[in-house]
């Protein structure tokens, strides 16, 4: 039944070929034109102990352009022996497609006595990134965000035939959990063929060994066989024995890229003498929009996801259920919204109750205070029934001792007036 539905539904999403020209096939076109006016945005980050060869590297990679002794010294121009993260951005131009790239260093790596948690500086600098990105997305005006995130990191391993050390698989380990990590063979033209081929076997188990997570790259067209295959094959090639020169040498008439030994010539974009040229083309021909959007979908969420959960947003049980933190975050919305809404019902439930214990308060008092104006009125009213009983008394009394003795008190009290008067 479930197999018929997705037939069924498979046919109902079969798009429709239209009969003439709309016009919406030019989208790509849009999109593409945006895309290049407002340039593209790269970090990329290289770590491995000083002498490796990390910037003639990238300036290989990034051929003359890069190199600028000020804002990229050479080893030469290097005095720092401390571990600090170095930042450098260039503004690259290919073809009318502007290019923003960060080449962050990290000068002094792993050249202590005493190199324990020397990769610390690093991670924090990939999480101050993030931080910022965060920041940003959290403004209220939000249109422009540049994206200094870390995109890509290259791991140089000393040519040692010896394997990883504990400093390499501890670094990697942790630096695998936060960006894009691509393992890399430094100056790969000092090892023959086959102690190339049995240390690349031995990394890649080590890799494997300590869980380390490297890029893991997909076909960029899922469904071309021939894309597939590139894939399978640039696979093979990890991690990639690189080797950097920024030397133009004439080889036949030919102007090639390479170092020059008594015994003959290295070309670092042959892929027969390296792996130069796929690691190139892989950071930026084919891979670089994947290496953000998986720097973006994966590191990042993972960043935020750690931030809000500190911060007590995001629930434990969700953080455990793996769930999209964006989905965690309407989750522990709604939640929110339902304790507001049950206490509301609650507080309204008390007040209600407060206000009928009140009125009734009220009500018992108005009914006191009537009985005792009641009892006062009684009280008045006998009083003057009593008083009124002994003025008719007096009256009888007056009446009656008047009578006996003949005269009136009337006219007695007015002769006593009249004698005092004169
Ligand atoms: P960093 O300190 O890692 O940036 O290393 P540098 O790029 O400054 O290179 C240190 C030295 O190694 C320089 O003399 C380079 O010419 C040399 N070098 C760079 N890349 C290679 C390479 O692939 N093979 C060999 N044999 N030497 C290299």
């Amino acid at each position: 039944q479930e197999k018929e539905q997705q037939q069924k539904s498979q046919k109902r999403q079969k798009p429709m070929e239209i009969a003439g020209y709309v016009g919406f096939a030019n989208l790509p076109n849009q999109v593409h034109r945006k895309a290049v006016l407002r340039g593209f945005e790269f970090t990329l980050m290289v770590v491995g102990a000083s002498g490796l060869g990390k910037s003639t590297l990238i300036n290989s990679m990034f051929l003359a352009d890069i190199y600028n002794a000020e804002q990229y010294p050479g080893p030469t121009l290097r005095k720092k022996k401390t571990i600090e993260v170095e930042a450098t951005k260039v503004m690259l131009k290919e073809n009318g497609v502007n290019l923003t790239l960060t080449v962050v260093d990290t000068p002094g790596f792993g050249d202590a006595v005493d190199n324990s948690n020397c990769w610390l500086p690093i991670l924090e600098y990939v999480d101050s990134k993030y931080e910022e990105y965060l920041t940003a997305e959290s403004q209220v005006y939000r249109k422009t965000i540049s994206d200094n995130r870390v995109h890509c990191c290259l791991y140089f391993i000393a040519p040692s035939g010896h394997g990883l050390r504990p400093l390499d698989i501890a670094c990697m380990q942790s630096l695998s959990e936060k960006v894009n990590l691509v393992p890399v063979i430094a100056k790969a033209d000092t090892m023959t063929l086959d102690e190339l081929h049995l240390f690349k076997k031995q990394i890649r188990n080590e890799i494997a060994q300590h869980k380390i997570k490297t890029y893991d790259f997909p076909a960029t067209l899922e469904d071309d066989a021939e894309e597939s295959k590139d894939t399978q094959n640039l696979r093979n090639r990890v991690p990639f024995a690189v080797v950097g020169a920024n030397t133009i040498i004439e080889l036949d008439g030919k102007k090639v890229r390479g170092r020059r030994y008594p015994w003959g010539l290295v070309e670092i974009e042959n892929l027969t003498h390296c792996d130069f040229i796929a690691l190139r083309n892989m950071v930026i021909r084919t891979h670089l929009q994947n290496l953000k959007d998986v720097t973006n979908n994966v590191h990042y969420e993972n960043y935020r996801c750690r931030k809000l959960s500190e911060l007590g947003l995001v629930d434990s049980k969700a953080r455990l259920s793996n769930k999209n933190p964006l989905t965690q975050m309407e989750e522990s919305k709604r939640e929110h919204e339902q304790k507001m809404k049950k206490m509301e019902a609650e507080m309204e439930q008390i007040f209600d109750m407060k206000v009928k214990e009140k009125i009734q308060k009220l009500k018992d008092s108005e009914l006191e205070m009537a009985r005792r104006h009641e009892e006062c009125k009684k009280a008045l009213e006998l009083e003057i029934h009593e008083l009124d009983n002994k003025r008719r008394e007096f009256e009888r009394e007056k009446k009656e001792w008047e009578d006996v003795n003949h005269v009136s008190l009337e006219d007695l009290r007015r002769q006593s007036l009249g004698t005092n008067n004169s």
